[in-house]
C-alpha cells in the first residue's frame, strides 16, 4: 500500500486546489522556508484524524483553513483528500484505491468521507488501525519525534510496537467490549433494585 495522491484545497497555505501525485520509491518535497512543505505533512495527519490544533501548529482547528493573504481573500472551508493504492487489499475495502477526505468549515462543522461516502471519524480511525498509517502511527515521523520516542516512558514506547505488530485494533475492541459489559452490569444492578422494590 502506498500514498498515491494528496489534494489540498483551502488548507493552510494551499488556497487553491493543489494536487501532488506520488510514485513508488522515494519522493522528496523541497522548497524555500515557509513555502508549505510541513503543511503537506500536517494535511496528511489532519485527514487521518488529528484533533489537536497544537500539533498542527495552530491555536484552534479553524487555523487550518486558508486565512487569506495580501493577494487573496480567506476561504470558508478547508479540505484534504488522501488517496492510497489498495491493490494489495491491505485496507479492508474492496477497492483498488481508497480516498479519505476531511473538510472543515469556519463555523466548526466537520465532514469525513471514505471514497466520497460520508462517514464518521471513527470509521477512518478504524480503517487505518494496525496499518501503520494512523495519525499516531510510525509512518509519519515529525521533527523531534525520534528524540521523543527514545526519551518517552517504556509503556508509551510499547504502544509503537503494538501498532507495528497489529494488535491495536483488538485492544480497542476489547476496551469497547469491557465498557459495554460494565454498562450492562450497572443496568442489571438497577433492574435487581427495581425488582426487589416491587417484591
Ligand atoms: P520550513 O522549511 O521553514 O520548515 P515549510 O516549507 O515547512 O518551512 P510551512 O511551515 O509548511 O513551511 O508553511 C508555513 C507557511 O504557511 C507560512 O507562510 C504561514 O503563513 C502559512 N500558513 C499556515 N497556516 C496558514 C493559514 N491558515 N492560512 C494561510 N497561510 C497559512
Amino acid at each position: 500500500m502506498f500514498l498515491r495522491r494528496i489534494e489540498l484545497s483551502g488548507f493552510k497555505s494551499f488556497a487553491d486546489r493543489t494536487e501532488l501525485e506520488f510514485v513508488r520509491g522515494i519522493t522528496a518535497v523541497v522548497g524555500p522556508n515557509g513555502s508549505g512543505k510541513s503543511n503537506i505533512s500536517d494535511g496528511i495527519r489532519w485527514v487521518l484524524g488529528e484533533q489537536s490544533a497544537k500539533s498542527l501548529r495552530g491555536g484552534k482547528m479553524e487555523d487550518v483553513i486558508f486565512a487569506g493573504s495580501d493577494a487573496r481573500r480567506a476561504v470558508n472551508y478547508g479540505e484534504v483528500s488522501l488517496t492510497l493504492d489498495n491493490t494489495s487489499q491491505s485496507l479492508p475495502l474492496d477497492f483498488n484505491e481508497v480516498t479519505v477526505t476531511r473538510r472543515v468549515h469556519r463555523n466548526g462543522d466537520s465532514e469525513y468521507l471514505i471514497n466520497k461516502q460520508p462517514c464518521r471519524l471513527k470509521d477512518i480511525t478504524e480503517l487505518f488501525m494496525d496499518t501503520g498509517i494512523g495519525k499516531e502511527a510510525y509512518s509519519i515521523i515529525g521533527q523531534g519525534r525520534i528524540e521523543e520516542i527514545l526519551s518517552t516512558k517504556s509503556e508509551d514506547r510499547r504502544g509503537i510496537f503494538e501498532e507495528a505488530s497489529g494488535i491495536v485494533k483488538y485492544k480497542s475492541r476489547k476496551r469497547e467490549a469491557e465498557k459495554k459489559l460494565s454498562d450492562t452490569e450497572q443496568n442489571l444492578l438497577r433492574i435487581h433494585d427495581l425488582v426487589s422494590e416491587l417484591e
